[in-house]
């Protein structure tokens, strides 16, 4: 399981709601945190 930096939820890797940021993959429950990641990722990584 991985975790939704957004929103915190625990989610499953078998998804397209994913991106990856430098070097890393991010998973998300929905598109609107996928969304939301997208628009400033160094947000939620540091
Ligand atoms: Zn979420």
């Amino acid at each position: 399981m991985a975790k939704d930096v957004i929103c915190g939820m625990k989610v499953s890797e078998n998804t397209d709601l994913k991106s990856n940021f430098q070097g890393k993959t991010y998973y998300f429950c929905s598109s609107h945190c996928k969304a939301e990641f997208d628009k400033n990722p160094l947000k939620y990584t540091r």
